[in-house]
C-alpha cells in the first residue's frame, strides 16, 4: 500500500472520528442538560408541595427551632427523596435533613439563595464541600405576605445524572469505536477506488520507462483520472510509433553498414573506437568485440596507419590515402579520414572509410601490362614487313627469287597482324560480355566430325592423326559458333605442338554431376594429344593472354598467345570449367567440362 493511500484512508478516519465525536458531545450536553432541567421542574414542584404543608411561623429559641424544623426536614427527606435545608431569611441554617445545621455556615450568600430573593426561584448547581459531591440546589422563598420569612432548599446529587451521562459515554465509546473500525474499512475501499488508477497509471508510466512501450492504462472511467490514463495511452502510442521507427531507421541504417563492401570505422573524441563495420573488421583483421571501446593507439594496427589517424586528430582535416596492408591479407586500401563535426560544430572525432581497391589496382596493372603486350605483339610484325618492303625498295626487287621470297614474308606477318588484331577485338568483345550467346541444340557427333574435317588438312601436313570417341546420341545446348571456336582452337594447338606423326584425340563423356542443390547433367570434352608438353611451372599461366612457353615457337607457328585466353573464356560464359594435365614429352590433355542444358 502507498503513503498516499494510507494518508488518505487516515483523512477519511479523522474526519469521521471528528464528526462522531462531536456529535457524542452534542448528544451528552443535551442529556445532561434535560435531565437536568427535568429534575429542576421535578424539585420545583416539590418544593411549592412543602412550602404549604410546614408551618413557617415558630416562634421560640433557635436551638427550639432548629430541632423543629430539623425533625420536619428529616421527616419529609423521605417522600421527598431529596435533602432538605431550611434557611431562615437571616441566612441561618435552622433545619436540615442531612447533617448538623448547628456546623452549617451562614446561607444568605449562596448565589441560589440570592436568586430565589431574587427572582423567586434560585437554582445552582455546584460542588457542596459538605457532601463532597457535585450537588443540584433549589431554592424558593417562604414569605409571609410579601416579607419573605426564610428559604427552602432541594438539593439532589448530581451522581445519578452523572452515571448516566457516563453511561451514555461509555455506549457513545463503544460505538465510536465501531463506527471507526467500519470507517476505517469504507475509508479504505474509498482511497483504494482512488487510489487504484492512480497506481496503475504510474505502474504503466513506470514500464514505459524501462522501455516497454506496449504497456497500456485499462480501466473504463470517463473521469479526470480515466482521462488522465487515456492520455497516458495515446502518449504510448506515438511513444511506440516513433519507437518502432527509430528502430527500423536503425535496422536499416545498421544493415546499410553491414552490407556495404566499404570499411566503416568511427573514433570519438576520446580517441576510443566506437564503430567497426564488418567490412573494416574483414580489412584490419580483427573483430568488432576486440576493438571496441579501445583507443586506437592500443588497436594493434600497421604504423603508418595510426600515424594518419594521429594526424587527422591534430590537423582535424580531411586525408585521403593509399596504403598497403599486409595483415590479415595483402590489400591496397583508399583509406578516408573524415573529421566528424556535429550540427553545432563541435568536433567529435574521425570517421574513417575503407575501400579495398585490391583488384582495381590490379586491374589497371593488367590493363597497362595488356597495352605494352599489345603494343609489342604489333611491333614485331610491323617491324617485320617495315624491313623486307625497305630491303625490296632498296633493291632487292631486282632479284626476283628474293624479293618473292620477301614478298611471302610481308604477306605471311601481314597476315599474322591480321590475325592478331582480330584475336584482340575478340578477346575483349567477349571480356566486355558485349556478344550475346545463342544457345541451340548441338548434336556433338555430327558436330564434332566437322571440327575435325575443317582441321585434317593441316594435320595431314604433319601427319598427324585426329581421332575422335564421340556418342553417337550426345546432345547439348550451346552457342554453336563459340563452340567451334573452343574446339578450332584447341585441336590447331594440338597440331601445333605435336610433332609428325602424333595424334590429337577429342573425346566427349556424360557425366552425371550433382552440382550445388540442383541436379544438372553434366558433360566433359577431353582434347588430347601426345605431343610436346608444357612444363609444371607454366601449367597456372597457360590460360593468360599473351602467355606463351616458347615465344619462338608459337610465333614461327603463327600462334597470338591469345587462343587460350579465348578459349577459357568461352567455357565461362557456357558455364562450364577448363582445366589443364601435361607431361613434358608425353603430350597434354585440356579438359573442359560443360552443363548439358541451360
Ligand atoms: P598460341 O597462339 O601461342 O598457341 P595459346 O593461348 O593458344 O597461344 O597457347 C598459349 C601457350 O600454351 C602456347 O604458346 C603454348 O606454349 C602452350 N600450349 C597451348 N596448347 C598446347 C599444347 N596442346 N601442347 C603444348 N603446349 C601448348
Amino acid at each position: 500500500m502507498n503513503k498516499f493511500r494510507a494518508r488518505l484512508t487516515l483523512m477519511f478516519i479523522v474526519l469521521i472520528g471528528c464528526s462522531v465525536l462531536t456529535a457524542g458531545l452534542f448528544m451528552a450536553k443535551l442529556m445532561q442538560d434535560s435531565h437536568i432541567e427535568a429534575l429542576k421542574t421535578n424539585m420545583l414542584r416539590e418544593l411549592h408541595i412543602l412550602q404549604v404543608t410546614v408551618d413557617w411561623k415558630r416562634s421560640g429559641t433557635d436551638a427550639e427551632l432548629t430541632r423543629y424544623y430539623t425533625g420536619q426536614a428529616m421527616l419529609l427527606r423521605n417522600s421527598a427523596d431529596a435533602r432538605i435545608t431550611y434557611i431562615r431569611a437571616d441566612g441561618k441554617v435552622l433545619g436540615e435533613s442531612d447533617y448538623d445545621p448547628g456546623n452549617m455556615d451562614n446561607h444568605l450568600s449562596r448565589q441560589e439563595v440570592i436568586d430565589a430573593e431574587k427572582y423567586g426561584t434560585g437554582i445552582a448547581t455546584r460542588y457542596s464541600q459538605t457532601v463532597g459531591r457535585n450537588m443540584l440546589y433549589v431554592v424558593v422563598p417562604v414569605k409571609d405576605g410579601a416579607v419573605t420569612q426564610g428559604f427552602l432548599r432541594l438539593a439532589m446529587s448530581l451522581e445519578d445524572v452523572e452515571n448516566s451521562i457516563r453511561h451514555l459515554w461509555s455506549v457513545l465509546l463503544a460505538g465510536l469505536i465501531i463506527v471507526f473500525v467500519i470507517a476505517g474499512l469504507i475509508s479504505y475501499r474509498l482511497a483504494y477506488g482512488i487510489t487504484r488508477p492512480i497506481e496503475m497509471i504510474t505502474r504503466v508510466a513506470q514500464q514505459i520507462t524501462n522501455r516497454n512501450y506496449k504497456a497500456r492504462v485499462h480501466f473504463p472511467k470517463k473521469d479526470e483520472i480515466g482521462q488522465l490514463g487515456m492520455a497516458l495511452n495515446r502518449m504510448a502510442d506515438s511513444l511506440q510509433l516513433q519507437m518502432n521507427r527509430i528502430t527500423e531507421n536503425e535496422g536499416r541504417l545498421s544493415s546499410v553498414l553491414e552490407n556495404m563492401n566499404s570499411g566503416v570505422m568511427m573514433i570519438d573524441k576520446e580517441e576510443r573506437i566506437v564503430l567497426l563495420n564488418r567490412s573494416a573488421e574483414e580489412f584490419l583483421g580483427f573483430s568488432s568485440q576486440e576493438l571496441l571501446g579501445k583507443k586506437f593507439d592500443e588497436a594493434k594496427q600497421q604504423f603508418e596507419f595510426t600515424q594518419m589517424i594521429q594526424e587527422c586528430f591534430e590537423t582535424r582535416e580531411h586525408i585521403r590515402d593509399e596504403m598497403i596492408f599486409y595483415y590479415p591479407s595483402e590489400r591496397i586500401l583508399d583509406i578516408n579520414l573524415n573529421p566528424i563535426l556535429q550540427t553545432d560544430d563541435e568536433w567529435a572525432g574521425v570517421l574513417i572509410v575503407l575501400h579495398d581497391t585490391t583488384a582495381m589496382r590490379r586491374l589497371e596493372r593488367m590493363r597497362s601490362e595488356f597495352v605494352a603486350n599489345v603494343s609489342h605483339e604489333l611491333k614485331t610484325p610491323i617491324a617485320a614487313v617495315k624491313g623486307f618492303a625497305e630491303t625490296l625498295l632498296a633493291g632487292a626487287l631486282n632479284d626476283k627469287e628474293t624479293a618473292k621470297s620477301f614478298l611471302q614474308i610481308i604477306f605471311d606477318e601481314s597476315e599474322r597482324l591480321n590475325r592478331l588484331i582480330g584475336d584482340i577485338l575478340e578477346l575483349s568483345k567477349i571480356e566486355s560480355k558485349r556478344i550475346p550467346l545463342h544457345f541451340s541444340p548441338v548434336h556433338l557427333h555430327s558436330f564434332i566430325a566437322n571440327c575435325v574435317h575443317v582441321m585434317n588438312a593441316e594435320a595431314k601436313k604433319k601427319h598427324i592423326e585426329l581421332e575422335m570417341q564421340v556418342p553417337q546420341d550426345a546432345y547439348m545446348e550451346a552457342d554453336e559458333d563459340r563452340l567451334r571456336q573452343i574446339l578450332i582452337n584447341l585441336l590447331s594447338n594440338g597440331i601445333n605442338y605435336t610433332p609428325e606423326g602424333g595424334k590429337v584425340k577429342v573425346k566427349v563423356e556424360l557425366l552425371d554431376d550433382i552440382v550445388a542443390g540442383s541436379e544438372g547433367e553434366k558433360l566433359k570434352l577431353t582434347i588430347a594429344d601426345t605431343g610436346i608438353g608444357i612444363p609444371k611451372k607454366d601449367l597456372p599461366r597457360i590460360f593468360e593472354r599473351f602467355y606463351r612457353v616458347d615465344k619462338a615457337r608459337s610465333r614461327s607457328s603463327g600462334g597470338t598467345g591469345l587462343g587460350l585466353s579465348i578459349v577459357k573464356h568461352l567455357v565461362e560464359l557456357h558455364k562450364g570449367t577448363i582445366r589443364v594435365e601435361s607431361e613434358v614429352g608425353m603430350g597434354s590433355k585440356f579438359i573442359i567440362e560443360l552443363p548439358v542444358l541451360h
